[in-house]
Protein backbone atom coordinates (compact mmCIF):
# COMPACT_ATOMS: atom_id res chain seq x y z
CA UNK A 1 0.00 0.00 0.00
CA UNK A 2 1.27 3.67 -0.46
CA UNK A 3 1.24 6.26 2.27
CA UNK A 4 1.10 9.78 1.76
CA UNK A 5 1.69 12.37 4.96
CA UNK A 6 0.92 15.67 3.32
CA UNK A 7 1.73 18.66 5.54
CA UNK A 8 1.86 17.34 8.58
CA UNK A 9 2.15 19.78 11.79
CA UNK A 10 1.85 18.32 15.23
CA UNK A 11 2.46 21.08 18.67
CA UNK A 12 2.55 19.36 21.77
CA UNK A 13 1.93 21.75 24.52
CA UNK A 14 3.75 25.03 21.86
CA UNK A 15 6.32 22.39 21.48
CA UNK A 16 6.62 22.27 17.79
CA UNK A 17 7.21 18.80 17.21
CA UNK A 18 6.42 18.26 12.92
CA UNK A 19 6.92 21.24 10.93
CA UNK A 20 4.65 20.70 7.75
CA UNK A 21 6.64 17.53 7.26
CA UNK A 22 5.32 15.72 3.64
CA UNK A 23 6.47 12.37 2.19
CA UNK A 24 5.26 9.58 0.23
CA UNK A 25 6.17 5.79 0.51
CA UNK A 26 5.67 3.90 -2.45
CA UNK A 27 3.78 0.64 -2.32
CA UNK A 28 5.91 -2.36 -1.27
CA UNK A 29 8.80 -0.31 -0.11
CA UNK A 30 10.74 -0.26 3.04
CA UNK A 31 11.72 3.40 4.34
CA UNK A 32 13.56 4.64 7.15
CA UNK A 33 13.46 7.39 9.27
CA UNK A 34 16.76 8.90 10.38
CA UNK A 35 17.45 11.28 12.59
CA UNK A 36 19.12 12.12 16.12
CA UNK A 37 17.01 12.35 19.07
CA UNK A 38 13.66 14.23 19.35
CA UNK A 39 13.85 14.99 15.59
CA UNK A 40 9.77 13.46 15.64
CA UNK A 41 10.69 10.23 13.94
CA UNK A 42 8.29 8.67 16.60
CA UNK A 43 5.71 11.34 16.22
CA UNK A 44 5.10 11.08 12.40
CA UNK A 45 5.22 7.22 12.71
CA UNK A 46 2.75 7.38 15.61
CA UNK A 47 0.47 9.89 13.58
CA UNK A 48 0.73 7.60 10.70
CA UNK A 49 -0.16 4.64 12.63
CA UNK A 50 -3.34 6.46 14.07
CA UNK A 51 -1.78 6.84 17.55
CA UNK A 52 -1.72 10.09 17.85
CA UNK A 53 -3.37 12.78 15.87
CA UNK A 54 -2.02 15.57 13.66
CA UNK A 55 -3.27 19.32 13.90
CA UNK A 56 -2.83 20.40 10.68
CA UNK A 57 -2.10 17.59 7.43
CA UNK A 58 -3.79 14.30 6.52
CA UNK A 59 -2.58 10.65 5.87
CA UNK A 60 -3.55 8.78 3.23
CA UNK A 61 -2.85 5.34 2.34
CA UNK A 62 -3.73 4.07 -1.25
CA UNK A 63 -4.68 7.45 -1.55
CA UNK A 64 -7.55 7.48 0.90
CA UNK A 65 -7.53 9.68 3.84
CA UNK A 66 -7.52 7.86 7.39
CA UNK A 67 -7.07 10.42 9.55
CA UNK A 68 -11.40 9.20 11.00
CA UNK A 69 -9.80 5.80 10.38
CA UNK A 70 -8.96 4.85 14.04
CA UNK A 71 -5.60 2.64 14.57
CA UNK A 72 -6.70 -0.58 14.64
CA UNK A 73 -8.84 -0.39 11.87
CA UNK A 74 -6.05 1.02 9.64
CA UNK A 75 -4.28 -2.50 8.84
CA UNK A 76 -1.39 -1.70 10.17
CA UNK A 77 0.90 -3.58 12.41
CA UNK A 78 3.21 -2.05 15.10
CA UNK A 79 6.64 -2.94 16.68
CA UNK A 80 8.24 -1.08 19.56
CA UNK A 81 11.80 -0.80 20.54
CA UNK A 82 10.72 -2.25 24.05
CA UNK A 83 8.85 -5.09 22.41
CA UNK A 84 5.53 -4.82 25.03
CA UNK A 85 4.63 -8.61 25.04
CA UNK A 86 2.02 -9.41 27.48
CA UNK A 87 3.91 -11.01 30.12
CA UNK A 88 0.85 -13.28 31.70
CA UNK A 89 0.57 -14.73 27.96
CA UNK A 90 3.19 -17.64 26.37
CA UNK A 91 4.71 -17.04 23.63
CA UNK A 92 1.67 -18.44 21.82
CA UNK A 93 -0.62 -16.71 22.97
CA UNK A 94 1.17 -13.42 22.56
CA UNK A 95 1.36 -14.29 18.68
CA UNK A 96 -1.82 -15.15 18.28
CA UNK A 97 -3.90 -11.92 19.99
CA UNK A 98 -4.58 -10.07 17.61
CA UNK A 99 -6.46 -12.80 15.71
CA UNK A 100 -8.45 -14.01 18.94
CA UNK A 101 -9.76 -10.55 19.64
CA UNK A 102 -11.09 -9.99 16.13
CA UNK A 103 -15.25 -9.93 15.68
CA UNK A 104 -16.37 -12.87 15.24
CA UNK A 105 -17.26 -12.77 11.52
CA UNK A 106 -13.71 -12.37 11.49
CA UNK A 107 -11.99 -14.17 14.07
CA UNK A 108 -10.76 -17.23 12.37
CA UNK A 109 -11.13 -21.03 14.05
CA UNK A 110 -8.78 -22.50 16.88
CA UNK A 111 -7.46 -24.53 14.20
CA UNK A 112 -6.48 -21.85 11.22
CA UNK A 113 -5.21 -19.45 14.50
CA UNK A 114 -3.09 -22.37 15.49
CA UNK A 115 -1.68 -23.01 11.91
CA UNK A 116 -1.17 -19.63 11.66
CA UNK A 117 1.07 -19.05 14.83
CA UNK A 118 3.13 -21.70 13.99
CA UNK A 119 3.63 -20.38 10.75
CA UNK A 120 4.59 -16.91 12.24
CA UNK A 121 7.05 -18.71 15.01
CA UNK A 122 8.66 -20.35 11.56
CA UNK A 123 8.77 -17.47 9.70
CA UNK A 124 11.00 -15.33 12.56
CA UNK A 125 12.66 -18.69 13.78
CA UNK A 126 11.68 -19.34 17.11
CA UNK A 127 9.04 -22.01 16.56
CA UNK A 128 10.80 -23.98 19.23
CA UNK A 129 9.61 -21.60 21.96
CA UNK A 130 6.07 -21.55 21.43
CA UNK A 131 5.22 -22.33 25.23
CA UNK A 132 7.79 -19.66 27.12
CA UNK A 133 7.12 -16.84 28.71
CA UNK A 134 8.68 -13.55 27.71
CA UNK A 135 10.58 -13.72 31.03
CA UNK A 136 11.83 -16.80 29.74
CA UNK A 137 13.43 -15.55 26.56
CA UNK A 138 16.43 -13.13 25.61
CA UNK A 139 16.05 -9.48 23.89
CA UNK A 140 15.92 -10.91 20.48
CA UNK A 141 13.83 -13.23 20.72
CA UNK A 142 11.27 -11.28 22.00
CA UNK A 143 11.94 -8.88 19.57
CA UNK A 144 10.98 -11.68 17.04
CA UNK A 145 7.77 -12.15 19.19
CA UNK A 146 6.94 -8.88 18.98
CA UNK A 147 7.81 -9.19 14.79
CA UNK A 148 5.38 -12.45 14.49
CA UNK A 149 2.64 -10.39 16.60
CA UNK A 150 2.69 -7.74 14.98
CA UNK A 151 2.55 -9.91 11.42
CA UNK A 152 -0.20 -12.07 12.69
CA UNK A 153 -2.93 -9.20 11.64
CA UNK A 154 -1.75 -9.43 7.97
CA UNK A 155 -1.29 -5.90 7.78
CA UNK A 156 -0.85 -3.79 4.95
CA UNK A 157 1.90 -1.40 6.37
CA UNK A 158 4.35 -2.19 9.34
CA UNK A 159 5.71 0.41 11.43
CA UNK A 160 8.70 -0.45 13.29
CA UNK A 161 10.05 2.25 15.82
CA UNK A 162 13.75 1.47 16.85
CA UNK A 163 12.77 -2.19 16.26
CA UNK A 164 16.13 -3.27 16.97
CA UNK A 165 17.57 -0.95 19.15
CA UNK A 166 18.30 -2.75 22.08
CA UNK A 167 19.78 -6.05 20.87
CA UNK A 168 23.40 -6.69 20.79
CA UNK A 169 25.53 -5.72 17.64
CA UNK A 170 25.20 -9.16 16.09
CA UNK A 171 21.61 -9.85 16.99
CA UNK A 172 20.99 -6.42 15.72
CA UNK A 173 22.62 -7.64 12.34
CA UNK A 174 20.49 -10.79 11.73
CA UNK A 175 17.30 -9.19 12.42
CA UNK A 176 17.88 -5.83 10.23
CA UNK A 177 18.58 -8.56 7.47
CA UNK A 178 15.73 -10.57 8.41
CA UNK A 179 13.64 -7.63 8.01
CA UNK A 180 14.89 -6.48 4.48
CA UNK A 181 14.13 -10.12 3.29
CA UNK A 182 10.92 -10.01 4.57
CA UNK A 183 9.77 -6.72 2.98
CA UNK A 184 10.90 -8.50 -0.64
CA UNK A 185 9.14 -11.87 0.13
CA UNK A 186 6.01 -10.24 1.13
CA UNK A 187 6.27 -6.86 -0.83
CA UNK A 188 4.60 -5.35 2.24
CA UNK A 189 4.97 -1.57 2.40
CA UNK A 190 7.57 -0.40 6.23
CA UNK A 191 8.51 2.14 7.40
CA UNK A 192 11.22 1.74 10.51
CA UNK A 193 12.38 4.41 12.61
CA UNK A 194 16.30 4.67 13.62
CA UNK A 195 19.06 6.80 14.87
CA UNK A 196 21.34 4.87 13.60
CA UNK A 197 22.68 5.82 9.91
CA UNK A 198 24.37 2.47 9.21
CA UNK A 199 21.13 0.38 9.78
CA UNK A 200 19.00 3.11 7.57
CA UNK A 201 21.69 2.53 4.97
CA UNK A 202 22.23 -1.08 4.97
CA UNK A 203 18.35 -1.86 4.64
CA UNK A 204 16.09 1.04 3.60
CA UNK A 205 15.06 1.52 -0.12
CA UNK A 206 14.94 5.31 0.57
CA UNK A 207 16.15 7.43 4.04
CA UNK A 208 14.06 9.92 5.33
CA UNK A 209 16.94 12.34 7.11
CA UNK A 210 15.02 14.34 10.10
CA UNK A 211 15.77 17.33 12.28
CA UNK A 212 13.97 19.02 14.56
CA UNK A 213 10.56 18.48 13.18
CA UNK A 214 11.45 18.86 9.31
CA UNK A 215 12.67 16.98 6.89
CA UNK A 216 16.13 17.64 5.02
CA UNK A 217 16.36 15.26 2.97
CA UNK A 218 14.70 12.05 1.27
CA UNK A 219 16.64 9.45 -1.36
CA UNK A 220 18.38 6.46 -1.95
CA UNK A 221 21.22 5.44 0.66
CA UNK A 222 23.57 6.32 -1.85
CA UNK A 223 22.00 9.36 -3.15
CA UNK A 224 21.63 11.05 -0.10
CA UNK A 225 25.57 9.82 1.35
CA UNK A 226 27.24 11.20 -2.12
CA UNK A 227 24.96 14.43 -2.58
CA UNK A 228 23.78 15.12 1.03
CA UNK A 229 21.44 18.23 0.42
CA UNK A 230 23.03 20.31 3.47
CA UNK A 231 25.24 20.51 6.32
CA UNK A 232 23.43 18.48 8.87
CA UNK A 233 22.62 15.71 6.26
CA UNK A 234 26.48 15.33 5.64
CA UNK A 235 27.62 15.55 9.09
CA UNK A 236 24.94 13.15 10.41
CA UNK A 237 25.64 10.27 7.78
CA UNK A 238 29.46 9.71 8.09
CA UNK A 239 31.39 11.84 10.83
CA UNK A 240 32.20 15.07 8.41
CA UNK A 241 34.88 16.80 9.21
CA UNK A 242 33.86 20.59 9.25
CA UNK A 243 36.97 22.97 7.94
CA UNK A 244 36.15 26.76 7.54
CA UNK A 245 37.02 28.59 4.79
CA UNK A 246 38.52 32.03 3.97
CA UNK A 247 38.44 33.25 0.54
CA UNK A 248 40.75 35.43 -1.17
CA UNK A 249 39.77 36.82 -4.97
CA UNK A 250 37.63 34.58 -5.43
CA UNK A 251 39.88 31.44 -4.60
CA UNK A 252 39.79 28.93 -1.30
CA UNK A 253 42.65 29.67 0.89
CA UNK A 254 43.57 27.10 3.79
CA UNK A 255 46.13 25.52 4.99
CA UNK A 256 43.97 22.30 6.45
CA UNK A 257 43.59 20.31 3.32
CA UNK A 258 45.59 20.71 -0.01
CA UNK A 259 43.62 22.54 -2.11
CA UNK A 260 45.07 21.33 -5.53
CA UNK A 261 42.78 18.19 -4.61
CA UNK A 262 39.69 20.00 -4.31
CA UNK A 263 37.48 20.93 -7.46
CA UNK A 264 36.08 24.11 -6.31
CA UNK A 265 32.34 23.75 -8.08
CA UNK A 266 30.56 26.60 -8.29
CA UNK A 267 28.16 25.79 -5.77
CA UNK A 268 31.50 25.93 -3.24
CA UNK A 269 32.87 29.24 -3.80
CA UNK A 270 32.17 31.51 -1.32
CA UNK A 271 31.36 28.95 1.67
CA UNK A 272 32.22 29.63 4.81
CA UNK A 273 32.64 25.56 5.67
CA UNK A 274 33.44 22.60 3.81
CA UNK A 275 32.78 19.14 4.96
CA UNK A 276 35.70 16.42 4.00
CA UNK A 277 34.50 12.36 5.26
CA UNK A 278 37.53 10.89 6.68
CA UNK A 279 37.64 8.39 4.37
CA UNK A 280 37.72 10.86 1.53
CA UNK A 281 40.77 12.11 3.18
CA UNK A 282 44.21 10.61 1.88
CA UNK A 283 47.67 11.13 4.33
CA UNK A 284 51.11 11.11 3.48
CA UNK A 285 54.25 11.96 6.14
CA UNK A 286 55.48 15.03 4.87
CA UNK A 287 57.97 17.12 7.21
CA UNK A 288 56.89 20.27 5.53
CA UNK A 289 52.85 18.94 6.13
CA UNK A 290 50.45 21.48 8.23
CA UNK A 291 49.28 18.57 10.24
CA UNK A 292 50.45 16.48 13.34
CA UNK A 293 49.21 13.07 14.46
CA UNK A 294 47.72 13.25 18.03
CA UNK A 295 45.67 9.57 18.66
CA UNK A 296 45.60 7.01 16.92
CA UNK A 297 43.35 3.77 16.63
CA UNK A 298 43.50 0.40 14.90
CA UNK A 299 40.12 -1.19 14.57
CA UNK A 300 40.66 -4.37 12.51
CA UNK A 301 41.82 -2.92 9.22
CA UNK A 302 40.87 0.51 9.60
CA UNK A 303 43.42 2.86 11.15
CA UNK A 304 41.44 5.95 12.66
CA UNK A 305 43.64 9.45 12.80
CA UNK A 306 43.22 12.58 14.73
CA UNK A 307 45.36 15.08 12.96
CA UNK A 308 45.93 18.48 14.67
CA UNK A 309 46.20 21.39 12.07
CA UNK A 310 47.10 24.65 13.54
CA UNK A 311 44.33 27.21 13.15
CA UNK A 312 41.29 24.36 13.33
CA UNK A 313 39.94 24.19 16.23
CA UNK A 314 38.87 20.55 16.09
CA UNK A 315 41.30 17.86 14.46
CA UNK A 316 40.81 16.00 11.63
CA UNK A 317 39.37 12.93 11.27
CA UNK A 318 41.09 10.27 9.23
CA UNK A 319 40.68 6.64 8.47
CA UNK A 320 42.24 5.17 6.18
CA UNK A 321 43.63 1.06 5.57
CA UNK A 322 46.25 0.20 8.98
CA UNK A 323 48.38 -1.99 6.30
CA UNK A 324 49.07 1.85 5.05
CA UNK A 325 49.44 3.76 8.25
CA UNK A 326 52.14 0.89 9.12
CA UNK A 327 54.02 1.28 5.75
CA UNK A 328 54.18 5.27 5.70
CA UNK A 329 55.57 5.30 8.56
CA UNK A 330 52.91 7.42 10.11
CA UNK A 331 53.28 7.32 14.07
CA UNK A 332 51.47 9.72 16.84
CA UNK A 333 53.36 12.38 16.61
CA UNK A 334 54.40 12.77 12.66
CA UNK A 335 54.27 15.33 10.70
CA UNK A 336 51.79 14.83 8.05
CA UNK A 337 50.00 16.32 4.70
CA UNK A 338 46.47 15.74 3.78
CA UNK A 339 44.48 15.84 0.63
CA UNK A 340 41.17 15.84 0.07
CA UNK A 341 39.36 12.78 -2.84
CA UNK A 342 38.75 14.90 -6.04
CA UNK A 343 35.14 15.22 -6.21
CA UNK A 344 34.61 13.91 -2.60
CA UNK A 345 33.96 17.23 -0.84
CA UNK A 346 31.04 19.15 0.34
P1 LIG B 1 13.90 9.58 19.81
O1 LIG B 1 14.88 9.06 18.82
O2 LIG B 1 14.54 10.10 21.05
O3 LIG B 1 12.76 8.66 20.08
P2 LIG B 1 12.26 11.09 17.96
O4 LIG B 1 12.93 11.65 16.79
O5 LIG B 1 11.45 9.87 17.76
O6 LIG B 1 13.27 10.92 19.16
P3 LIG B 1 9.83 12.22 18.98
O7 LIG B 1 9.63 11.16 20.00
O8 LIG B 1 8.95 12.21 17.80
O9 LIG B 1 11.33 12.26 18.51
O10 LIG B 1 9.70 13.62 19.71
C1 LIG B 1 9.81 14.84 19.03
C2 LIG B 1 9.68 15.97 20.02
O11 LIG B 1 8.35 16.05 20.51
C3 LIG B 1 10.57 15.80 21.24
O12 LIG B 1 11.13 17.04 21.57
C4 LIG B 1 9.63 15.31 22.32
O13 LIG B 1 10.06 15.75 23.59
C5 LIG B 1 8.31 15.94 21.92
N1 LIG B 1 7.18 15.10 22.32
C6 LIG B 1 6.91 13.86 21.84
N2 LIG B 1 5.79 13.38 22.39
C7 LIG B 1 5.33 14.31 23.25
C8 LIG B 1 4.20 14.41 24.13
N3 LIG B 1 3.30 13.43 24.21
N4 LIG B 1 4.07 15.54 24.86
C9 LIG B 1 4.97 16.55 24.75
N5 LIG B 1 6.05 16.52 23.95
C10 LIG B 1 6.23 15.43 23.20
Amino acid sequence: MSIDAIDITKDFDGFVALKSVSLSVNRGELLALLGPSGSGKTTLLRIIAGLEWPDAGDVRIEGKSVLRVNARERGVGFVFQHYALFRHMTVFDNVAFGLTVRTRHLRPSKADIAKRVHELLELVQIERLVKRYPSELSGGQRQRVALARALAIEPIVLLLDEPFGALDAKVRKELRRWLRRLNEETGMTSIFVTHDQEEAMEIADRVVVMSQGRIEQIGKPAEIYENPANPFVCEFLGSANRIPLTWADGKMAHPAIDLDAITVRPALVGAENIYVRPHDIDMVKDAAGVGTVRFLSVVGPIARVDVEVAGLEKPVEVDMPAHRLTRAGIEVGAPVRLTAVKGHVY
